[in-house]
């Protein structure tokens, strides 16, 4: 974002230095005629050296034929005119028709002098405090000065149009809040009939597959006002703000009840209380503790709803999970393959769809897609089409922007050597036909050479269903397809390069995890290895505390280091047998630089997955 001119700070100390230097420069022109004592002022009057007098309430004035430069001042006294005529009278000299010209200006005050140095400073100070306090507060996140409005954004007359249509593919947890919907409906029918409803909801779920949609949703569909706030809004708040916030929120909220109290990232302030860091979170407590007080004290005949979003419930204080408050706990998943596809077609909705683009194709393709990320790649689409010149968005940008919402925009731009786009050619070639000749490894769905962001290229394996388990064979084929760039670069060139990075990472982590969690080498046997626990100060910082001694320390090393051994040759045997295959799809990647499944099969026919080397 530029900012503009006037808003920075560094244009107001400027101000402020060619202000100073203006006053400065006043002051010292007002030096000019040397002040005289009162009897020679009077003296030069009745000399007639002067023919004028000004009076300004403070200073006397003198002038020769009415120019400044041969005045004569005197600072007398701060008095009338009145009283200064009478003395001037009484000392002879003639004032009046005949004698001295007498004037009185102004009321002694210069307006103009006094604005410059005393006003203008003043409003030059105070803009460069709030310059460099106020927006720097605000810029840090924090809304320090904003102190007891609670920020909640309430629509009373826009109550959330927002309908349960909106939120796609997550029906059974649609199903799950409709009670609630149908308690802010009509809370007396409820009530009525005795029926208990929970007060707080809890929202769990990834980012992105539509919390805060569904809590809008629920207000919409309920017709009630919804009032939202964010738990991170708190964090970094001065002492009271945040609790002082919360107060007036649910104030507001009962003033307009029936409604709906949304807490976005309730984590933010809801986590293990005491656990911070050196203990400065007292305002995150603060405000935590004014939401368990607003919520414990409400009368039973309050109707208001509070729903709260979070992706790490595992962290939240066990205070807020008790009876009463968020005791009731909704799960929102990311979707699959079912939920993908409404959700694509909610988004693509009034949007121009070639007519006959299939939105399951591309259901099919977006694993591990949340609803935001599919929104997103719906709109992406729409970018690209129109960026074509095209009238419809077809199947083709689909396509191109899921790819680009994975590994991010192609940089078509970026200049790659000969060299270096042939061995990447190998490199991904070799992920590709390993995968597919390996019985346990994903069909390939695309390659590409194209590169994009960080990477150089890509091999893209598809499952042909959304997938909650794995076995170990599946494990041990995806690491030999994860070797199978590193392989291929090493039996083409005979030297290998830093192009494998990640894929060894990946290698090294899921070998570990097979051994150490999944209890899946035969060495050591079915258990787990250490104890991982979230460091609650820490944010996401993972801790594994050891439970074992060095010996199996030994041990598991060697059982990783053993198991992508395995991998690896399993990789290198495979692709050393189909040098022939590999050569020929890495030319026609070369050629290509993007090849998808039609092209792959006409590459691969005749060759059928083979069973695994041992
Ligand atoms: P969260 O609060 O869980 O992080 P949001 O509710 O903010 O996710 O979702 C962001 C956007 O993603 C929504 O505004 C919507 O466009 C889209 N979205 C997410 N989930 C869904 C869904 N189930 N159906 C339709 N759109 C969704
Ligand atoms: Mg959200
Ligand atoms: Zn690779």
């Amino acid at each position: 974002m530029q900012t503009k001119w006037w808003r920075s700070g560094f244009f107001y100390i400027l101000l402020l230095v060619v202000v100073g230097a203006l006053i400065i420069a006043r002051v010292t022109s007002e030096e000019g005629p040397t002040p005289v004592s009162l009897p020679e002022f009077v003296e030069s009057a009745k000399q007639a050296e002067i023919d004028t007098i000004e009076h300004d309430g403070e200073t006397l004035t003198g002038l020769q034929g009415g120019q400044e430069g041969k005045a004569i001042i005197t600072t007398v006294f701060k008095a009338d005119t009145d009283a200064v005529v009478t003395y001037l009278g009484e000392e002879g000299i003639d004032l009046g028709a005949g004698g001295i010209d007498f004037y009185a200006t102004a009321s002694g005050f210069d307006w103009g002098t006094i604005a410059l140095t005393v006003i203008l400073p003043i409003v030059l100070l105070g803009a460069l405090f709030y310059f460099l306090f106020f927006r720097a507060a605000r810029g840090a996140g924090t809304q320090a000065f904003n102190f007891s409005k609670s920020r909640a954004r309430l629509s009373l007359d826009k109550r959330p149009d927002v309908t349960f249509a909106d939120v796609a593919g997550a029906e059974e947890a649609k199903e799950e809040v409709q009670e609630i919907v149908e308690f802010l409906k009509s809370p007396q029918k409820f009530q009525a009939l005795g029926g208990r409803v929970p007060r707080g909801v809890l929202l769990v779920g990834p980012p992105g597959t539509g919390k805060t949609l569904l809590a809008k949703a629920i207000a919409g569909e309920a017709r009630v006002p919804f009032y939202s706030i964010s738990g991170s809004e708190f964090v970094e708040m001065f002492v009271g703000v945040g609790a002082a916030r919360v107060r007036d929120l649910f104030e507001q909220a009962k003033r307009n009840a029936p409604s709906l109290i949304f807490i976005d990232e309730i984590d933010a302030v809801g986590r293990h209380r005491g656990a911070g860091l050196g203990g400065g979170h007292d305002e995150r407590e603060q405000t935590l503790n004014q939401i368990l007080a607003e919520m414990d004290g409400f009368d039973t005949g309050v109707n208001i709803i509070i729903v709260a979003a979070t992706n790490r419930p595992d962290i939240l204080d066990p205070a807020l999970l008790r009876p009463g408050r968020f005791d009731r706990h909704i799960v929102i998943d990311l979707p699959d393959i079912k939920g993908r596809k409404a959700i694509l077609e909610v988004h693509a909705k009034g949007k121009p769809l070639a007519t006959e683009t299939d939105l399951e194709t591309i259901a099919k393709q977006t694993p591990g897609f949340s609803g935001a990320d599919l929104a997103n790649l719906i709109n992406e689409a729409a970018i690209l089409a129109a960026r074509r010149n095209r009238k419809d968005i077809t199947l083709k940008e689909l396509e191109d922007a899921a790819d680009r919402t994975m590994a991010g925009p192609e940089r078509k731009s970026r200049v790659i050597s000969p060299k270096e786009k042939e061995i990447t050619a190998y490199h991904e070639s070799g992920h590709a036909l390993t995968a597919r000749l390996l019985p346990n490894a994903d069909p390939v769905h695309k390659i590409s050479i194209v590169p994009r962001r960080m990477i150089g290229g890509w091999t893209r394996l598809l499952p042909a269903e959304d997938r909650y388990l794995w076995t170990k064979s599946q494990f041990n084929d995806s690491l030999a397809v994860l070797l199978g760039g590193r392989v291929a670069e090493e039996i083409t060139f005979g030297d290998i390069t830093t192009g494998a990075q990640n894929d060894l990472e990946q290698a090294t982590k899921l070998a570990r995890k097979m051994v150490t969690e999944y209890g899946m080498s035969d060495k050591l046997g079915p258990r787990i290895f250490g104890q991982r626990q979230e460091l609650v100060f820490l944010g996401r910082e993972i801790s594994e505390q050891r439970d074992y001694g060095d010996k199996i320390a030994n041990e598991i090393d060697d059982e990783v280091h053993a198991i992508i051994q395995g991998a690896y040759r399993n990789s290198k045997k495979i692709l050393t047998a189909n040098k022939k295959k590999l050569k020929q799809l890495a030319e026609e990647l070369k050629a290509h630089e993007t090849l998808d499944e039609p092209d792959l099969d006409k590459i691969f026919k005749g060759l059928a997955p083979q069973p695994s080397p041992g």
